[in-house]
């Protein structure tokens, strides 16, 4: 870590660490009576407060202790968002070890490569995730027992997992009398592996510091926004970046927190939000695709909603119109990364945009935004020379701040940054005024003739069209241009829309040579653990396409 000159005069104020176990304190001594509701994996909805959060996350604190975990030491979880997930956020990292969240929509494989790359003592897991523990446990070299986060009543009369406890049993034969203890607020808080579409995953190991900065600056106005008045539901998940920091940006906050548990159908979702008149919620697109189509088919409207904050993988202009335009719901686009703990940017008007056009504010919002106060980018070439920020060159997007990684865990990968600036891999575009676009994943862009294609452009064109449900740009072989576009796209149930036609709505919204050389409709995406497209299955599936012009 960098070590800065002292200065002969130092401030006096208190120097009292920043705790992720302060964040729960404050929810229990301030916001006490405010609830946390969720949908449980057993199916009904459980209802408590922070007050009760809070003390059973020193239950499971004294707990951890009795089974021996130590400070620094690792202990994973398998869950899905929901009360004693959240329990385990503050009992872990507020006794000094390491939350470990485990996506587990990994393969079972890559889940113990994890979990022995992290040296987990103990994980946690939601009995959902009974055979995925089972197919992995014996492969685990360090994890001395497993907890599975149920009564008893839910555990498996017969098991090959070793070491299997029983979450409520351990919950309820210890004391709620512990102290959080204080210690270094840079001491490692939670550990989440990127997905490592290429190579093995790698970990991002966060700090206590680093989650309360990224919790203060991700409630701002300008970012998440949210307020005690808000009644927030994460639908991004608590096994994969922490939920972009809500369980510990909302209880910070005092806001009521809904947690959606592993139904995150359209159904369920639409339902949920009605029934706890949710006002904010967080998720990628493919989420919010499958809510949105469900509402259309019912005719259905939102009684209470009224922001969402959408990333992980572009938000199509469509989608950002129909939450805007068909229900009222402000979206604020926000880009950010796993190295990133994930905020980065967040796309919101200022007072100037406020006389613009809806189609003016659009074009500002589409853009993934503005850095959040903490987080520094900027574009550079190939050579590493920075770049103008005149919205329409790009370049490789840098940033640099105290909640983004120095080094992976373990220093997998060595040295990752470039004179004190992470290279996130994104291609974008900075505006006069500060607002980043991104046009590509540098591994995504289509090179084509020596010039560079951004994908994302054409995929949210085609989006617009009211026959697509979905698209995806990827480049294919062209012996004259090395790389063109070739456009995959799923229909939407019910609606019909020719090669031609859909080519032709390309034209006069781009430059003519950017336009997909041909378009394929396929049945579905393929998706990753983390709800993106993955393009390099269908560079892999569409590798032998011959394109009509080549
Ligand atoms: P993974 O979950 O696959 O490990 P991350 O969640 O860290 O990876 O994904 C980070 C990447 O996701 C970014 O580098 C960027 O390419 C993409 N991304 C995230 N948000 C956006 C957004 N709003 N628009 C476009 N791309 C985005």
């Amino acid at each position: 870590m960098a070590q800065y000159p002292q200065s002969p005069t130092m401030g006096q104020m208190m120097d009292r660490p920043l705790l992720i176990s302060s964040i729960i304190e404050h929810a229990d001594r301030y916001f006490g009576s405010n609830e946390i509701v969720s949908r449980r994996v057993e199916g009904d909805i459980h209802r408590y407060t922070y007050r009760d959060c809070h003390k059973r996350a020193r239950q499971l604190a004294n707990a951890l202790a009795g089974l021996g975990v130590k400070m620094g030491e690792r202990v994973g979880t398998i869950a899905w968002n929901g009360y004693r997930h959240m329990e385990a956020y503050y009992a872990i990292s507020g006794s000094g070890a390491v939350l470990h969240t485990i996506n587990p929509r990994l393969h079972p494989e890559q889940v113990a490569y994890i979990a022995n790359h992290a040296e987990d003592q103990y994980i946690l897991f939601d009995m959902t995730f009974l055979p995925l523990v089972e197919a992995f446990a014996s492969h685990c070299n360090t994890v001395k027992g497993f907890i599975l986060m149920g009564d008893r009543d839910r555990m498996p009369a017969t098991t090959t997992i070793p070491n299997l406890m029983c979450y409520e049993d351990l919950i309820a034969a210890n004391s709620a009398e512990f102290e959080w203890p204080l210690f270094d607020e840079n001491a490692a808080s939670s550990l989440c592996y990127t997905s490592g579409t290429t190579g093995n995953p790698k970990g991002a190991l966060y700090s206590h510091r680093s989650t309360v900065l990224h919790s203060y600056a991700s409630a701002m106005p300008d970012s998440l926004n949210v307020s005690a008045r808000d009644t927030v539901l994460p639908v991004v998940p608590m096994f994969h970046v922490n939920a972009w920091g809500l369980p510990y940006s909302v209880p910070l906050t005092g806001a009521k927190m809904v947690f959606p548990g592993p139904a995150l159908d359209g159904k369920s979702i639409y339902d949920l939000f009605e029934a706890e008149q949710v006002t904010f919620s967080a998720g990628v697109p493919t989420v919010w695709l499958g809510l949105l189509t469900y509402m259309a088919q019912n005719e259905l409207k939102f009684s209470s909603f009224k922001r969402t904050v959408i990333g992980g993988s572009a938000c199509p202009p469509a989608m950002m119109r129909a939450f805007r335009q068909q229900h009222g719901v402000e979206v604020v686009h926000a880009w950010g990364m796993t190295e990133m703990s994930p905020l980065g940017t967040c796309g919101t008007l200022q007072t100037k945009h406020l006389g613009l056009s809806e189609e003016g504010q659009m074009a500002v919002l589409a853009k993934q935004g503005h850095a959040i106060f903490g987080v520094d980018m900027k574009i550079v070439d190939d050579a590493g020379v920075e770049l103008p920020w005149d919205g329409s060159t790009y370049g490789n997007l840098l940033v640099r701040g105290p909640w983004i990684i120095s080094s992976y865990f373990k220093n997998e990968g060595g040295d990752v940054l470039v004179d004190g600036w992470f290279p996130t891999g994104d291609v974008a575009t900075i505006d006069a005024d500060g607002y980043m676009q991104i046009t590509d994943r540098s591994k995504d862009v289509i090179k084509s003739g020596g010039e560079w294609i951004g994908t994302i452009d054409l995929e949210n064109i085609a989006m617009a069209h009211p026959a697509v449900l979905q698209a995806a740009c990827i480049g294919v072989f062209h012996p004259k241009w090395d790389e063109r576009p070739l456009l995959l796209v799923v229909k939407k149930t019910g609606a019909d829309v020719t090669k031609e036609a859909l080519l032709a709505f390309y034209e006069g919204k781009i430059a003519k040579w950017w336009t997909p050389d041909d378009i394929a409709f396929i049945d579905a995406l393929p998706v990753g653990a983390t709800g993106k497209i993955l393009k390099n299955k269908l560079r892999e599936q569409f590798k032998d396409h011959v394109l009509p012009t080549a």
